[in-house]
């Protein structure tokens, strides 16, 4: 199996509800789908959102950074040989991680096709059924909490809680929502990097003084203030993680022997796809530290690759955050991993499962 083309798709799907963030408001996925093409008719398929602000990504840089720098690459590369051709995507441009990530994703669909078996048991296997949280967007207090109470009602048991907007209405917005879902549900708290370290110190003393117990805080202070998480992690008893601090597995290196933070969100768009995911989880594992699993703004297609590394490394991984997909209005993808709200199950279909993307508009690139 050989490939033979690297081809590109814009997908749009409209979301339920606006993804609101202390960054960024999102209301409709857009993402590019990247088909790989092989000799043997076999179609690979990977996809990337673009997440200017945390990755730096662009949809014209994920098609440029692909079509004359990757794809030159990989054209004419045996899909048996995986570890090369990951190596060729990974040194093929500086950065750029989702597009690193699109093609890898394709590529492990076209080599657990080419064994006839799904991702995971090509990973090492596992328990193909996760349970995700969902998010609860920043928005007003009594908004957050209806939207909690009904996650709940739709059988979610943890709950992500976006803040960092402002600090004494975060703090309010939190309590609420503790008080409404007390004993129901598990919250764990996303700051978007909206706070400074002595806010978030603040925050998370004044809520752990008023009873109200928290799975987890993430990334509280800016994505580059490492020193500012370590102050954090020194102060607060919540477990605090790293998101868009860490990225790559030497930085998570540094992040835990830093002691910097207690938990890692690995993100395919960030690791650069699944290689360097497969290579966190394990490093974490050495160091006994706990991963989540999370996704950007992506649909059925990325996440189903998320969802078989988070099976295969379930040792490490044991927090799941994929909820991208049932965030979207409808699943794009036929076949597949299938995402019911809370539950996530893998099929026994080949690779990722996935037979076709529908209202896919090709761009040439
Ligand atoms: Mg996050």
């Amino acid at each position: 199996m050989k490939i033979t083309d690297i081809r590109f798709g814009m997908l749009r799907v409209p979301l339920k509800t606006p993804f609101k963030t202390a960054l960024r408001t999102v209301d409709t996925v857009e993402d590019i789908i990247v088909v790989v093409h092989t000799d043997s008719g076999h179609t690979g398929y990977g996809e990337a959102p673009a997440t200017a602000v945390i990755t730096g990504d662009t949809h014209g840089s994920i098609i440029e950074a692909i079509a004359k720098f990757i794809r030159p690459r990989l054209i004419g590369q045996e899909i048996a040989n995986l570890n090369h051709i990951t190596q060729l995507i990974q040194t093929a441009l500086e950065r750029n991680t989702s597009a690193k990530a699109a093609v890898e994703i394709a590529v492990y669909d076209l080599w657990a096709q080419l064994y006839n078996a799904p991702l995971y048991k090509m990973l090492g296997g596992g328990d193909p059924v996760i349970t995700t949280d969902i998010t609860i967007s920043v928005d007003y207090i009594d908004k957050m909490v209806a939207d909690s109470i009904d996650a709940v009602e739709r059988g979610f048991e943890s709950l992500k809680i976006k803040v960092g907007k402002d600090i004494g209405l975060d703090i309010e917005r939190v309590k609420a929502i503790y008080s409404a879902v007390e004993g129901r549900a598990l919250l764990r708290l996303d700051a978007n990097q909206g706070w400074t370290a002595k806010q978030a110190v603040f925050a998370m003393q004044h809520l752990e003084d008023a009873g109200v117990v928290l799975e987890l805080l993430e990334q509280p202070v800016k994505a580059r203030d490492i020193d500012g998480l370590k102050y954090v992690t020194d102060r607060v008893h919540t477990p605090v993680m790293a998101d868009e601090s860490v990225f790559g597995p030497t930085e998570v290196i540094d992040l835990i022997k830093m002691r910097a933070a207690d938990i890692i969100n690995i993100k395919l768009m960030k690791t650069g796809g699944i290689s360097n995911a497969i290579r966190i989880a394990d490093i974490a594992a050495l160091y006994g530290v706990e991963c989540m699993i999370g996704c950007m703004i992506e649909t059925s297609i990325s996440v189903a690759a998320a969802v078989h590394v988070a099976v295969a490394k379930a040792g490490a991984i044991t927090k799941v955050d994929l909820d991208g997909p049932s965030l979207c209005r409808f699943n794009p993808a036929e076949g597949g991993v299938i995402f019911n709200e809370s539950e996530i199950s893998i099929t026994d279909a080949p690779g990722l499962g996935i037979r076709e993307v529908r209202g896919l508009e090709m761009i040439s690139g």
